[in-house]
């Protein structure tokens, strides 16, 4: 064909529009035989698309590219961190798991998303996609505490690490849990949303509970943005009045990793240990594609801008935005719940959203739930059931149920959830 003026400016535009993107990138993998869905990130989320769209849309080609060379659940991290959980039962493979539902698993970094090719750029190859599914989660906002200061920012991440994502930050954070022989150690809660919100709460009463069981002369400090939520805060009060302080609207000021050094708005504490997170925001990629919505003040609100009913990307309908770095679902209640739970429920609707437009239909609108359990005493156990509930009003908004109940007596619902799950998720126990 002839080069025409017109394709030359098109093809001049589409280079300057794109200057991250190799145009000749190495390919990923072979091209598909028919149409392929690229899934970006193998936690709840992604895991649950991968696996629902092998079953949904048998037709199409599934292609999981995750960093990770295993799967390890923040569901029961707190307990394992304790001791009270086998590490065999968080940790999965997943190349075992890619196998017996069909789909190709590629343990790569994701660089880059063109959405204009629809290709996905990986450490080691580019992967096109008819459809995407973006499930890379949350990252930290390190910048609200420490602006461009990267030798600050490095040595908070590397030394005080809260763990919060599935990359190998829990056992490094055992290990200084393990090795802490007493002292002060701070543990930041960040501003709502952020992932799992009792999590925090949950984290605090297993270290106390370390404390106690091993006589450590250590006091664990939360300086919380937050209140309390009163169970734990009954139970802090009763069984670990000498290994936990809760410090309540304490907001984050400043903070020196260097000489350990907290800044709130009424306090300016020293520490010798720390679990530090700042503000949470969607994963690294979902900036760099695009994706980030506004707020009502025109600033980018830090999550992904979702179509809540149908989960594809607010002007994309190749996207698809599945798990805890999406934006609000609603203005009735704001979040869903950051959770593994409602992370996986997601992306079964996605998968099946795909489904249905491969086929031409009209996907059914389908709306996700939630199930949480938090350990909220040790002695004698008790567990927090957290079940949210979702429908749709005659407006079009999605209204919010949400349940609470207390078991005093519980026998390893935790675990048995969290079988179940891996079994959907992970083709558990293999
Ligand atoms: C301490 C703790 C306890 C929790 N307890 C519970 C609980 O009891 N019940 C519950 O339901 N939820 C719980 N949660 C919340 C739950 O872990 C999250 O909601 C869930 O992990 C969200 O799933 P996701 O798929 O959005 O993100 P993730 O599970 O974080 O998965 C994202 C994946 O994307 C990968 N990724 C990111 N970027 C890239 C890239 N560029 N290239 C390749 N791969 C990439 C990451 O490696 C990761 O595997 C807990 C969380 C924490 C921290």
């Amino acid at each position: 064909m002839p080069t025409t003026r017109r394709h030359f400016l098109a093809a001049t535009l589409a280079a300057c529009a794109a200057p991250l993107f190799a145009q000749q990138a190495p390919a990923l993998l072979p091209a598909a035989q028919g149409r392929r869905v690229v899934v970006v990130g193998g936690g709840w989320g992604g895991l649950a698309a991968a696996r629902h769209l092998r079953a949904l849309a048998p037709e199409l080609d599934v292609v999981l590219v995750e960093r990770n060379p295993s799967f390890f659940s923040m569901p029961l991290s707190n307990k394992w961190l304790a001791g009270l959980v086998d590490e065999k039962l968080l940790t999965h493979d997943y190349r075992a798991a890619a196998q017996a539902f069909g789909y190709a698993f590629v343990q790569a970094e994701a660089t880059a998303i063109d959405r204009d090719r629809r290709r996905v750029h990986t450490a080691q190859g580019a992967v096109d996609y008819d459809w995407l599914v973006l499930a890379a989660g949350i990252r930290h906002d390190w910048a609200a505490w420490f602006g461009d200061d990267r030798r600050a920012i490095a040595e908070a991440r590397t030394r005080f690490d809260c763990a919060w994502t599935p990359d190998g930050g829990l056992a490094a954070l055992k290990a200084r849990l393990d090795a802490f022989k007493g002292g002060e150690l701070v543990m930041t809660v960040p501003p709502l949303p952020y992932r799992c919100q009792p999590a925090p709460y949950e984290r605090a009463l297993m270290i106390g509970h370390l404390f106690k069981t091993r006589a450590v002369p250590g006091r664990l400090t939360l300086l919380d943005p937050n209140p309390l939520p009163q169970r734990f805060a009954d139970v802090f009060r009763e069984q670990y009045k000498d290994q936990i302080a809760h410090v309540p609207h304490a907001r984050v000021k400043s903070v020196d990793p260097f000489a350990r050094r907290i800044v709130t708005d009424f306090d300016d504490l020293r520490f010798d240990e720390a679990i530090l997170m700042p503000p949470q925001q969607a994963g690294d990629l979902a900036w760099q594609a695009g994706l980030i919505g506004r707020d009502a003040a025109g600033k980018p609100s830090g999550w992904a801008a979702q179509d809540p009913l149908h989960l594809h990307a607010v002007g994309d309908e190749r996207v698809f935005l599945v798990g805890d770095l999406i934006d609000r679902a609603s203005p009735l209640f704001g979040h869903y719940p950051k959770s593994g739970h409602l992370a996986a429920r997601l992306g079964r609707i996605a998968a099946a959203g795909i489904a249905a437009r491969s086929r031409g239909s009209v996907p059914e609108t389908q709306l996700p739930e939630s199930n949480c359990f938090v350990t909220t005493r040790l002695a004698p156990q008790e567990f927090m059931r957290l079940d949210t509930q979702y429908r749709l009003r005659g407006d079009g908004l999605i209204v919010q149920t949400a349940k609470q109940g207390f078991d005093p007596n519980p026998h390893g619902e935790d675990v048995d959830w969290a079988k179940g799950m891996f079994a959907e998720l992970l083709a558990y126990p293999g």
